[in-house]
């Protein structure tokens, strides 16, 4: 029986290796455990991670039925490549139909308090959906795609739900830089979702979400500047919620 206490996480900071780590993770945790990726190159480097490992990892994305058209055809990449099913979670078709109806489709432009309602309902809850499933959360962040995330830590303890049931989150790659992971990817031919490899005129996308919320950047701009453009402040901390600690 494996608890979700310090111990746990004394005993995986021992495995310096990600590959070794993630390995250890889903065998001791098998389904209990799951990779949560919207297929930035670090999701798609740690699923390449777990089948060297010899797992076949359980992987989930949330579709907010908002996403490029590239990032729908890019899981189908993935899954033939790496011979694994996405579990695609959508948002609450009800709620969403009352979010639309009450306040219209575009509502992120009106506000910051609407922008969060939307990655809410879309993002964050669906994401707790699959939280109630799992003692181990699997997720890319890095501690160089921006201010706010560059204190975060390989491993936390989560109170999920309200029994506030102890889960782990870790983030075997949060001290590979851009280019360690861009070094992997090439080596081992890990594929690479095709926006991520667009540029025009210095411009690229740095990170990917709903299609209109996620627009390129130029190359002095913060790594999340191109979120939620219309909201830019001088900071790059812009956060759907996902990775927000519960207050
Ligand atoms: S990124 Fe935009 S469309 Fe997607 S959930 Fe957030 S506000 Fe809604």
């Amino acid at each position: 029986m494996n608890h979700i206490d310090q111990n746990l996480i004394s005993e995986l900071e021992k495995i310096t290796d990600p590959k070794d780590l993630i390995g250890e993770i889903f065998r001791r945790f098998g389904n209990r455990a799951a990779i949560g990726t919207s297929f930035q190159l670090t999701g798609s480097v740690m699923i390449d991670l777990a089948i060297q490992a010899k797992i076949k990892p359980r992987v989930f994305t949330l579709d907010t039925l908002r996403l490029f058209p590239e990032t729908y055809a890019f899981f189908k990449t993935i899954e033939k490549k790496y011979k694994i099913t996405i579990k695609k979670i959508k948002p609450d078709p009800k709620k969403l139909e009352q979010m639309i109806k009450q306040h219209g489709e575009f509502l992120f432009f009106d506000s910051k308090e609407k922008q969060e309602f939307c990655c809410h309902l879309r993002k964050v809850e669906p994401n707790e959906r699959v939280l109630e499933t799992l003692d181990v959360w699997l997720t890319g962040l890095r501690a160089d795609q921006s201010e706010g995330r560059s204190q975060t830590p390989c491993f936390q303890i989560l109170e999920q739900g309200e029994k506030k049931r102890p889960i782990l989150k870790v983030a075997p790659l949060v001290n590979w830089t851009e280019n360690q992971l861009r070094d992997y990817a090439k080596k081992n031919k890990v594929p690479t979702h095709p926006l991520l490899d667009w540029k025009k005129d210095g411009w690229y996308y740095e990170s990917l979400g709903c299609i209109i919320c996620t627009t390129p950047i130029s190359p002095n701009e913060p790594r999340r500047a191109g979120r939620w453009r219309w909201f830019n402040t001088k900071t790059d901390d812009k956060e759907c919620g996902l990775h927000i600690p519960k207050k």
